[in-house]
C-alpha cells in the first residue's frame, strides 16, 4: 500500500504524543512535537500537515507566542489551498479568526481572513463536500491518533465516511 502522506509510519508516535499533549493542555510540549513533525514534511506537504501546522499555531497561541502562532496558521492555510481543500480552509480559517479575536489580535485576524479570501477560487469552482443536512455525531478526538475532530474541518470521502484531519484514518459516521 502506498503511503497516504508524508509521516514515516502509518500513525506517527510523534503525532500521537503531540495530540496527547494538546488534549492535556500542555501547549508548549504540543507545539514542539507538532513542529518536530513539520520538519519531516518535505517540500510538498500533504493536507494532513496543514492541520499539524494549524494545531502548532493554536498551541503557540495558547502559550502566548502569537508571532509564531500566526506563521503556523498562514502556512497551514497555504497547504490547504495547495491541495484545493477550500471547504476545510474556509472553516478552519473561521475558527482561527475567532481564536485570534478572543486574544485581542483583531488586526492579525483581519490579515488572516484576507489571506483566505485571496486563496479562495470563485464559488462555482469549490468542490461540493459530502455533508448531510443533519450534523453527524463524532467522537471529540480521533480514536487512532488522538487528534481533535472538528466536523466542519473534516475531508469527506463519501456521505458516511470522513477522514481524521491529522492521520487520515477513516471515520465511519452513522
Ligand atoms: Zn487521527
Amino acid at each position: 500500500m502506498h503511503r497516504m502522506f508524508g509521516f514515516s509510519s502509518p500513525i506517527s508516535p510523534l503525532l500521537k504524543r503531540a495530540n496527547a499533549c494538546m488534549a492535556s493542555g500542555d501547549c508548549l510540549a504540543a507545539a514542539k512535537a507538532y513542529e518536530e513533525l513539520l520538519e519531516q514534511s518535505g517540500p510538498q506537504p500533504g493536507p494532513q500537515f496543514a492541520f499539524v501546522c494549524l494545531q502548532a499555531g493554536s498551541a503557540r497561541l495558547q502559550a502566548g507566542q502569537s508571532a509564531q502562532a500566526v506563521n503556523h496558521f498562514r502556512r497551514g492555510l497555504d497547504i490547504l489551498a495547495a491541495h484545493s481543500r477550500y471547504a476545510q480552509m474556509y472553516h478552519s480559517g473561521q475558527r482561527i479568526k475567532t481564536e485570534l479575536e478572543k486574544r485581542g489580535m483583531v488586526r492579525e485576524a483581519r490579515v488572516f481572513m484576507a489571506q483566505i479570501h485571496s486563496n479562495m477560487p470563485a464559488a462555482a469552482e469549490i468542490p461540493t463536500q459530502h455533508v448531510s443536512e443533519q450534523l453527524p455525531t463524532l467522537p471529540p478526538i480521533c480514536p487512532i491518533c488522538g487528534g481533535f475532530l472538528r466536523v466542519f474541518e473534516l475531508h469527506w470521502r463519501n456521505a458516511h465516511t470522513a477522514e481524521c484531519s491529522f492521520c487520515a484514518s477513516p471515520l465511519e459516521i452513522a
